[in-house]
């Protein structure tokens, strides 16, 4: 195995699979590190109806198999191993892994970010199947349906505001008796006639058959047990960048995300960042693969001067 390439991509979903197109297409040696399956997080959702391009949608697993085949087709080499952390020693940047080192000159990160999951029975078989972690991406297959939303924070009241405009009824379930979230935020939701709130609530167990069905509930602070018939989950509490095995390498915001120039450049020279995990991102699969194309082109200057 080469062990010496001009570029190493770690992270094989969109950000790192458009990276990894440029960079081969480029002409630059090029090694992409997935520690799972090609595609990151977009592979998990069972339509996609905003990439642009698929008229009728495609499947996320089929986006990540595409983008990877367009990449190895201009020479993008692949390996499966989990990058456990970057030594930046001089010119030579060294990226250390489960499978060895391996020594480059430019670094392109790209190792997105994961949802907190609730953790409850039911939530892993029935991921894209009516439970979401992105509202933007998946309010449309709710209409006129009733959806809950777990969480109280930012990020599930403007969930819960965004998918008011689909669903018949959004029902946010949140395990404390007030929200976290923005009074801005808080005043709307508490005034928009769709979204209802139950409080002090936790979700215990997610049923159906091939889809969500119900929700089976528990009041913390009564201790009764309820269910609740909904179509669609949303769960919104809180996202973790994968930045563990970059601490003490590079600085990062108070929630671990990586702050970057409009050409994807960190701090260090060389080392470029790109999709979920930079700070500020849209956090969608089109802007993921955009912000790859860009640190693959700065990328490609850096190592030509
Ligand atoms: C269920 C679901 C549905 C979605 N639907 C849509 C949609 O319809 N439209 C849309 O635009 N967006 C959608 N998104 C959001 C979209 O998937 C993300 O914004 C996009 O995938 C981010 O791309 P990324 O390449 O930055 O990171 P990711 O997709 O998170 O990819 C990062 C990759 O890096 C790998 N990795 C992490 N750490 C390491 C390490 N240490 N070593 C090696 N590899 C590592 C991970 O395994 C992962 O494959 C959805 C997300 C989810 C979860």
């Amino acid at each position: 195995m080469n062990r010496e390439y001009e570029i190493v991509i770690i992270g094989g979903g969109p950000a790192g699979l458009s990276a990894g197109l440029y960079t081969s297409r480029a002409r630059l040696s090029s090694l992409l590190i997935e520690r799972g399956v090609v595609g990151g997080q977009i592979a998990d959702a069972e339509l996609v109806e905003n990439y642009p391009g698929f008229v009728e949608g495609i499947s996320g697993f089929e986006i990540g198999q595409l983008m990877h085949q367009q990449a190895t087709k201009y020479g993008l080499n692949t390996i499966i191993a989990e990058v456990t952390g970057l030594e930046l020693k001089e010119e030579t940047k060294v990226v250390k892994t489960t499978e060895g080192n391996f020594t480059t000159k430019a670094v392109i990160i790209a190792s997105g970010s994961e949802r907190h999951k609730l953790g409850t029975p039911g939530e892993e078989k029935f991921t894209g199947k009516g439970i979401s972690y992105c509202a933007t991406c998946d309010a449309p297959f709710f209409k006129e349906k009733p959806v809950a939303v777990v969480g109280g924070g930012d990020a599930a009241i403007t969930e819960a505001l965004h998918l008011t405009k689909f669903a018949s009824r959004v029902i946010v379930i949140h395990r404390r008796d007030q929200l976290r979230a923005s009074r801005i935020l808080q005043e709307k939701a508490l005034d928009e006639p769709k979204i209802e709130f139950l409080w002090n609530t936790v979700v215990e167990e997610i049923e159906g058959k091939d889809k969500v069905k119900r929700l089976r509930l528990r009041q913390v602070v009564t201790g009764e047990k309820s269910t609740l018939e909904v179509s669609g989950v949303f769960i919104a509490i809180g996202l973790k960048p994968n930045t563990d095995y970059l601490k003490g390498v590079l600085s990062l915001d108070k929630a671990g995300y990586i702050i970057t120039n409009e050409k994807m450049e960190t701090e260090i020279p060389g080392i470029f960042a790109t999709g979920d995990i930079r700070l500020n991102s849209a956090r969608q699969a089109i802007t993921a693969a955009g912000d790859g194309a860009t640190a693959a082109i700065y990328a490609e200057k850096f190592i030509s001067q």
